[in-house]
């Protein structure tokens, strides 16, 4: 295909993507069908980093084409995706220009990102079946700077397509279905009157949302720490009930990929909250409202309680 074919049709993609967008990206539809779904700025990203290449691909000239091919063009998806993760034009340029390869390994699965709309949809449908207060904001998939998988704003569920891809990517690819579904949790979480806060909270929140991902989309957004977690449960367990009655107890468990002196591998708070919500869901007599205490979570401690986790162990001590 020649390049002007490939430059119109994508342009006609764009297009159809702004038409069927229709409704006010801002609008949160209540209505699975109509969430706008945009892969318009993945699209933009690679025909300013095609312009650039085509120009002769100089170093100096990159920051410059992402800041008026790509960013100055780009939803607000990507607006809302710049602050602490694609930072600037110049900042994505020193990513892009650290490793070139890697953005071009995940190209050919951002552009075929497309194809899992129907599956995202199911997804919604499914979720709005389980909670019929679910909000569904504008899905917006970008190109960010190798630093985020997602994220959720007040208007918005934003993916970093550059993130997945081979095994050689952070992600896989097949983990982007269970991304969307645990980044529309988390939007859930901060429309709704939740105000829990705390180590306890973080992690039954994180972990809240990638159960709901799993159950939603049928796999697990990390079967790595999932893995890891099952077969270190107890010693887990202890050590978790022991890290949170102390003041700086988190740092083992949460956000704390850079740290040697963590628990395990990263991110293990995210398993704690996962057992202790499916233990809470198992042991509920109501499924719906099972869930919406949990989205809501006005008090961490007694989900935590009312899950009977502990019991699992024996009782845990005074
Ligand atoms: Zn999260």
């Amino acid at each position: 295909m020649s390049v002007s074919s490939r430059v119109f049709i994508s342009l006609l993609a764009l297009w159809l993507t702004t038409v069927t967008l229709g409704q006010p990206a801002t609008e949160l539809s209540r209505d699975p069908a109509r969430a706008p779904v945009s892969v318009s700025d993945v699209a933009l990203f690679w025909r300013a980093y095609d312009a650039w290449t085509e120009s002769g691909a100089a170093n100096d000239r990159l920051a410059a084409t992402l800041q008026t091919e790509y960013l100055d063009k780009a939803s607000e998806g990507v607006k809302d995706f710049t602050p602490n993760r694609i930072e600037s034009a110049a900042s994505l340029a020193a990513k892009i220009l650290e490793d070139r390869a890697y953005y071009e390994r995940a190209r050919p699965y951002a552009e075929k990102i497309a194809v899992l709309e129907p599956e995202i949809r199911t997804l919604y449908r499914r979720f709005r079946e389980w909670y019929p207060d679910a909000r569904f904001p504008a899905l917006y998939f970008v190109v960010g700077r190798r630093n985020s998988g997602g994220m959720s704003s007040p208007r918005a569920l934003i993916i970093g397509a550059e993130m997945f891809g081979d095994e050689k990517a952070r992600l896989r690819f097949d983990v982007m279905v269970p991304m969307v579904a645990h980044e529309l949790m988390h939007f859930q979480q901060q429309t709704s009157e939740e105000k829990g806060s705390g180590f306890l909270a973080s992690c039954i929140r994180e972990g809240s949302a990638d159960f709901l991902a799993e159950r939603l989309a049928g796999r697990h957004i990390n079967e790595s720490i999932k893995s890891y977690g099952d077969s270190h449960e107890r010693e887990l367990w202890e050590r978790f009930q022991v890290d949170l009655k102390r003041k700086d107890g988190h740092r083992g468990w949460l956000y704390n990929g850079r740290d040697p002196n963590r628990v395990g591998p990263p991110d293990l708070g995210y398993y704690m909250g996962y057992k202790i919500t499916q233990a809470f869901y198992q042991a509920a007599a109501d499924p719906a409202e099972a869930l919406r205490t949990i989205i809501e979570m006005r008090d961490p401690e007694v989900i935590l309680k009312e899950s009977r986790y502990a019991e699992r162990f024996g009782r845990p001590e005074k």
